[in-house]
């Protein structure tokens, strides 16, 4: 962490850091749960906190690292347009743009990036769709914004490219949709979910929620009902 600069960012909530200790310890127990969990295998996904926002600053996932064994000198530094900050020894990751919008335009204070089996799944399921509903589980309360198990939650799935500058711009448009813009979460077909909330802890509840529901529906269609 030495090369990072040391200021006195605040959370989505208002609360002061003393520098960004908190931010990667937050994110390297992260990586460790959801490199357990199946979520983050293989030096795949990638997970930001938003530490300043004027200017913009997120604290990144540095490209190529193994989640289940983050250290502190494995993240970058990036700035409002996805690159890394003078002084930053990693490479941000190539999807960072998509970091950048979510933070700019859905407001995120975290974004996260998973790759787990039944999400991957999913994703090219519901692909002709460009969405996967689901809706009637207690669980979609752990959602922010949804406060009964009649609500449902809609997920777009985009399909996968390289090309992640287009990508994150057909991402920002749909954010800022005035009728149906996308909230809580988006698959990318073949490849996994991201999904973001005020801070840390939202965000991570997201994922847990979402792949909770994402196992539900995948069991479903396996025993056929
Ligand atoms: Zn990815």
């Amino acid at each position: 962490m030495s090369d990072l600069p040391h200021k006195r960012p605040t959370q989505a909530d208002g609360t002061a850091f003393d520098d960004y200790t908190l931010s990667i310890q937050g994110l390297i127990e992260t990586g460790r749960d959801f490199h357990h969990r199946g979520w983050s295998l293989g030096t795949s996904s990638n997970y930001s906190v938003v530490v300043e926002r004027d200017p913009t600053r997120l604290l990144l996932t540095g490209s190529g690292y193994d989640k289940g064994r983050l250290q502190p000198d494995h993240f970058v530094l990036i700035d409002g347009a996805g690159e890394a900050l003078p002084g930053s020894r990693n490479r941000p990751s190539a999807e960072t743009l998509l970091h950048v919008v979510l933070a700019r335009s859905a407001g995120a204070g975290s974004i996260l990036h998973t790759h787990s089996v039944e999400g991957t799944v999913l994703s090219e399921a519901f692909l002709p769709e460009g969405k996967l509903v689901i809706s009637g589980y207690e669980m979609l309360k752990g959602l922010e914004g949804i406060t009964t198990h009649e609500d449902s939650v809609e997920i777009e799935i985009f399909p996968n490219t390289q090309d992640i500058a287009a990508l994150a711009a057909k991402v920002e448009a749909r954010l800022l949709d005035p009728v149906n813009p996308l909230r809580h979460g988006f698959l990318i077909a073949g490849h996994g979910l991201y999904t973001w909330g005020k801070d840390l802890a939202t965000a991570r509840r997201h994922i847990e929620v979402l792949e909770f529901l994402f196992k539900i529906v995948t069991q479903k269609r396996l025993l056929k009902y």
